[in-house]
């Protein structure tokens, strides 16, 4: 624990002004948030039911109705107000701080006089309280809504949702733990340690740090509370869980000793960002350590090229080492939101770019991609092959959409790119001591409290369409810039107009001693590259995938025709990248001279040995965070790559 814990910005300081994520949040304002309201209140025709603010009022005894939806359906209303609350800090969707308002008073009516709330319980089994931690996510809604109550009052100042989830903090120390009368059990589904960690913070309440670490490190201790607590079948919420194992949650042995991260992804990922949270509060070197190799394997092993995570459907999980499908993958949107979530927990206790490397990875391609250009249709899975008839033909796929829906009937996805998406300026700046750091490079201006008082950051970019960043910092302070891992220590920069290397630790360029009004502009090399994976990745060998800067870039037929499996890149093909104004508000598109198979007829053989010719034929690729925004259609990430001549 050498480094001093990084200090995160107020959200309402970090302001994105121009540039493709300015206008993404600006929208998630503008249009993504009025549109999930209306989901939640089932005001969409066409698109999954979701009942979450019904079964808010039958709880509070307001309506007579029955329970709709999975057992975690309160988690899609926590997620939305924790996202309006940055808006309305950033000054954004002030129209829907009513409704919000709204939704709190009816959360609180909602909960009970012991402090409890969960829909499900209230409305279905009000005698089963706790008596299902493995399945039914009690904790895991408990963790969400208490992220909207620190959200809120950070960003309007008013407690009332607050203080109810401490009233839910209590009763749950009272009623989980070690001691008299308590049952020691752990979440099924981990949230709770990170959203326990940030209510400590605004509190300063001890019993919610020592009810966080109590649930990091109870987890896959003996006696096995999620073990004990389902002797036989009879309590399973749902069927077949019981034989994904122990790793499925993550409780095959203390999390101290767990050497590989397993099972669900996005349990896995909250629970690194808990264990690095609790970590840090705790000023827990060991426990720090086994957060970072949990999310090294992860990062070194078990992420797609997109910085998606979970290779399995069956579990929505990890599988083994170098195991990433392309076209069965799982990937959920939320899975990559938890590793950003994770990396940052890490980057602040240890700045080191490979966690803003990973932040960047996941944010520019499986979040972008987990929505539409118009931010109202979503995927939950994120594959990088597709073939629609194997979507619709093959069991083994039936969980890849080539296209995205409005609405799904568990949409943890859509609300939770909402509150990432609105909450960015948490992710680009950071301070400790007298240091300023930049970790993403996002338009706008940000205000930033250091050891030696404010300084104010304003970014002039078009990053990552442009690899030009200009930088206006006013204040005393040491500034770390990010360089990218994919730069390959290339970058020009200058300080007052002056060309200048400064020492580079960890990823980060260092500019020390700075005083007073400094300018600089960091250039990045933003030519397309080939790029390749691990030989032990069985599905890459012989492929090629095409990246600028931190975008990944896909294939798709609505460039390339049909058939993208006939065609091949030529390692010594020229890749050429044109602006296209027209894709989308405009986007980088690349293209290069490769070859195509012939295409068989119909009534040719099912096998022969005749080779099959090959011809030229344009390969042209745009953003993987664009893909099916064109209708149906095939996409490939990873392309066969061909050695002309050998
Ligand atoms: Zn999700």
């Amino acid at each position: 624990m050498n480094d001093i814990q990084e200090k995160l910005p107020r959200w309402d300081h970090v302001c994105l002004k121009d540039g493709m994520l300015a206008k993404i949040q600006k929208n998630v304002g503008a249009k993504m948030l009025p549109f999930q309201w209306r989901a939640l209140n089932d005001e969409i025709p066409d698109i999954e039911k979701s009942h979450c603010i019904e079964n808010f009022r039958i709880a509070a005894g307001e309506s007579k109705g029955q329970y709709y939806g999975m057992v975690f359906q309160d988690s899609d209303l926590a997620k939305w107000l924790e996202a309006v609350a940055y808006q309305l800090a950033l000054g954004g969707c002030s129209e829907l701080r009513e409704k919000a308002e709204e939704a709190i008073d009816l959360v609180v009516r909602a909960q009970m006089p012991d402090g409890y709330l969960n829909t499900y319980f209230q409305c279905k089994a009000p005698d089963k309280r706790w008596t299902n931690l493995r399945d039914c996510h009690e904790l895991y809604c408990a963790g969400h809504m208490m992220e909207a109550a620190v959200a809120w009052y950070q960003a309007t100042g008013e407690r009332k949702l607050l203080d109810a989830m401490l009233r839910f903090a209590r009763h749950i120390a009272d009623h989980i733990g070690h001691g008299e009368g308590k049952i020691p059990g752990v979440p099924g589904h981990e949230e709770i340690e990170l959203a326990l960690c940030r209510m400590y913070d605004v509190t300063g309440e001890d019993f919610l740090l020592d009810l966080a670490s109590y649930f990091v490190d109870e987890r896959g201790q003996e006696p096995d509370y999620l073990v004990v607590e389902h002797p036989d079948h009879s309590n399973d919420h749902w069927s077949g869980i019981a034989d994904l194992g122990r790793k499925y949650a993550q409780h095959q042995a203390p999390v101290r000793e767990q050497e590989k991260l397993e099972g669900h992804a996005v349990r896995a990922l909250y629970l690194v960002t808990g264990m690095a949270d609790v970590a840090q509060r705790k000023k827990d070197a060991g426990l720090l350590n086994a957060a970072r190799r949990l999310f090294l394997n992860a990062v070194d092993k078990r992420m797609y090229i997109t910085g998606g995570v979970g290779s399995t459907c069956i579990g929505e999980a990890f599988t083994y080492d170098y195991d990433l499908p392309n076209d069965t993958a799982y990937a959920e949107t939320c899975a990559s939101i938890a590793l950003i979530f994770a990396a940052r927990a890490l980057l602040q206790a240890e700045r080191n770019g490979l966690y803003g490397d990973v932040m960047e990875r996941a944010l520019y391609n499986t979040c972008l991609a987990g929505m539409n250009v118009t931010q109202d249709a979503f995927f939950y899975v994120n594959p990088l092959s597709v073939l629609p008839e194997a979507s619709e033909k093959d069991p083994t796929q039936k969980h890849v959409l080539p296209t995205r829906p409005g609405w799904f009937g568990c949409s943890c996805c859509p609300p939770n790119l909402a509150r990432l998406l609105s909450s960015l300026g948490q992710y680009a700046y950071g301070t400790a001591g007298q240091e300023v750091r930049v970790h993403l490079y996002l338009d706008g201006t940000a205000e930033l409290d250091t050891d030696n008082g404010p300084v104010r950051l304003t970014v002039h970019t078009e990053y990552p369409a442009s690899g030009e960043i200009r930088l206006e910092i006013d204040g005393d302070c040491d500034l770390a810039l990010r360089l990218p891992g994919w730069c390959h220590g290339s970058y020009d920069l200058s300080v007052n107009a002056h060309e200048t290397s400064p020492a580079i630790e960890k990823g980060y360029l260092l500019l020390r001693g700075l005083r007073g009004k400094n300018q600089m502009t960091l250039t990045l090399p933003m030519m397309p590259r080939r790029v390749y994976a691990h030989s032990a990745v069985r599905a890459d060998v012989g492929r090629v995938a095409i990246m600028r800067g931190p975008v990944v870039y896909c294939a798709e037929s609505a460039d390339n025709g049909a058939n993208l499996h006939l065609l091949a890149l030529p390692r010594s093909a020229t890749l050429i990248q044109a602006w296209d104004e027209n894709l989308f508000g405009g986007a980088w598109r690349i293209k290069a001279m490769g070859l195509k198979r012939n295409t068989d007829d119909a009534d040719a053989p099912l096998y022969t040995e005749t080779p099959p010719g090959l011809y030229p034929a344009q390969i042209n690729w745009i953003p993987y965070y664009l893909w099916a925004n064109r209708g149906e259609g095939e996409m490939e990430v990873w392309l066969r790559e061909i050695v002309l001549g050998s």
